[in-house]
């Protein structure tokens, strides 16, 4: 075991021992399940419930009526492999040297065995741990789901479009793992939905006796976007749309399940996606400005769905801000883990905000630093609450809540306000290891 893995596996094992032990038939004293739904490129604008007309997501506008929707959840950068970094860490990626760029199957480097992913902390309170789907955060050994604390893995770890398919081209494609093991190739794109839903049923199932982890990575819509046959050509927004429309029947699929096996109430689904829209695809982050590859509220903003009957309210739109970085703080809050130790956190427990018991304070408000690209179209950003500088020459100011389609620069006349928010976002580059532009 990783050292500081080990550290907090005895803090949490100290920690759990003070609990009552809780019997495998009594399903309400376990740590609660937690299904973590990760969409791929998926717009702020692309769900019904978030304004899409031309998408039709029945199941996560009733998994929104039946839980909270989030209007103010950002990651922490509009690119795959930083984000999902993020969220398995609760830090900023620049921390595990992901700050920029995305890492092929041909990368030497992935997510050091240092950093405590979720699964990792997780299992310290005795989760069964399963990932589906896309990983993109390290092919080499050590850097890989099974590596980093998960039981099992199905999936595929990449991306399906030819930047990253081009690594196996003379192996037959893109592989399909099951745990180390090529179970298909190539992976075909319009299948993965399916296979990946099939396989979380699987896992539900499998272990319904226990408190389980799920991180269900999803390929879609990512380019390439293909629909399976039976979803093809039902949404209003050609092909992009309709693999939305397969997500929105998977998460059906997945919430059915948990009702028919009696787990709704002991189990937190979470739908979200990695980072906005891709640049010319139909995909939608509207209204806000930007997508991928931006540090615009676009690219960062994103759908966040919270579901968890008789603890996560129902029927409620939350306005909270909140941040990749809080999923593992309050996933240790909800679960009973311990925190890593000895690595620093960027984000926060923001369970009260999921639990609907109290607004956070309007004194204390959220930073997020943001940055893409590395010297070449090099793109940053800091947010402190409600105002965002773009950090341009000259920096570009603006009041995301009379403003969030950031289209008034406030900078004349705040040149206070430019001044400390420009030393707030070099400090947290700083400090979190993100890479400073190269001297001119
Ligand atoms: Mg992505």
């Amino acid at each position: 075991m990783k050292r500081p893995a080990l550290l907090f596996a005895i803090a949490a094992f100290l920690f759990a021992t003070s609990y009552s032990v809780a019997t495998a038939a009594d399903a309400s004293s376990r740590p609660p399940n937690i299904i973590f739904i990760l969409a791929d490129d998926l717009g702020y604008g692309d769900l019904a419930c978030y304004g899409a007309k031309d998408i039709s997501t029945p199941h996560l506008d009733r998994m929104a009526a039946e839980g909270t929707r989030f209007t103010d959840y950002s990651v922490a950068a509009a690119l795959c492999t930083p984000s999902r970094a993020a969220i398995m860490t609760g830090r900023y990626p620049g921390r595990s040297g992901l700050a920029t760029g995305v890492l092929r199957p041909d990368a030497t480097h992935g997510l050091p065995p240092e950093e405590v992913t979720l699964a990792e902390m997780l299992k310290t309170r005795g989760y069964a741990t399963g990932c589906i789907g896309k990983w993109h955060l390290g092919f080499v050994k050590g850097s890989r789901p099974m590596d980093q604390g998960f039981d099992s893995y199905y999936g595929v770890l990449h991306n399906l479009d030819k930047h990253e398919t081009v690594v196996f081209e003379k192996e037959g494609g893109m592989p399909v793992l099951r745990g180390d093991v090529v179970e298909k190739r190539p992976a075909v794109p319009s299948e993965m939905t399916g296979l990946y839903t099939t396989e979380a049923l699987k896992f539900i199932e499998a272990n319904k006796e226990r408190s389980f982890f799920l991180y269900l990575g999803h390929a879609m819509p990512h380019i390439p976007f293909e629909p399976s046959a039976r979803f093809n050509g039902q949404s209003l927004r050609g092909a992009y749309g309709d693999t939305v429309q397969e997500l929105d029947w998977s998460t059906g699929e997945i919430l059915a399940k948990l009702r028919s096996l009696g787990l709704a109430e002991n189990t937190l689904v979470i739908f979200t996606s990695d980072n906005g829209p891709e640049r010319k695809t139909p995909g939608t982050a509207a209204p806000l400005q930007g997508t991928k590859h931006t540090v615009y509220e676009g690219g960062l903003r994103v759908p966040f769905i919270a579901w968890w009957p008789g603890h996560v309210p129902a029927g409620r739109v939350s306005h909270d801000c909140t941040l990749a970085f809080d999923l593992l703080p309050t996933f240790a809050k909800l679960s009973g883990a311990a925190l890593p130790a000895d690595l620093k956190l960027d984000g926060l427990d923001v369970s009260d905000a999921w639990l609907g018991k109290s607004a956070p304070s309007a004194d204390k408000p959220r930073t997020l630093y943001s940055l893409y690209g590395l010297n070449k179209r090099r793109l940053e950003s800091i947010r402190e609450g409600t105002w965002k500088l773009h950090l341009t020459e000259p920096p570009v100011l603006y009041d995301l809540e009379m403003d969030l389609g950031e289209t008034r620069n406030e900078a004349e006349g705040r040149s206070d306000l430019v001044e400390r928010l420009t030393k707030v976002a070099a400090k947290i580059r700083e400090e979190t290891k993100n890479p400073a532009a190269a001297k001119p």
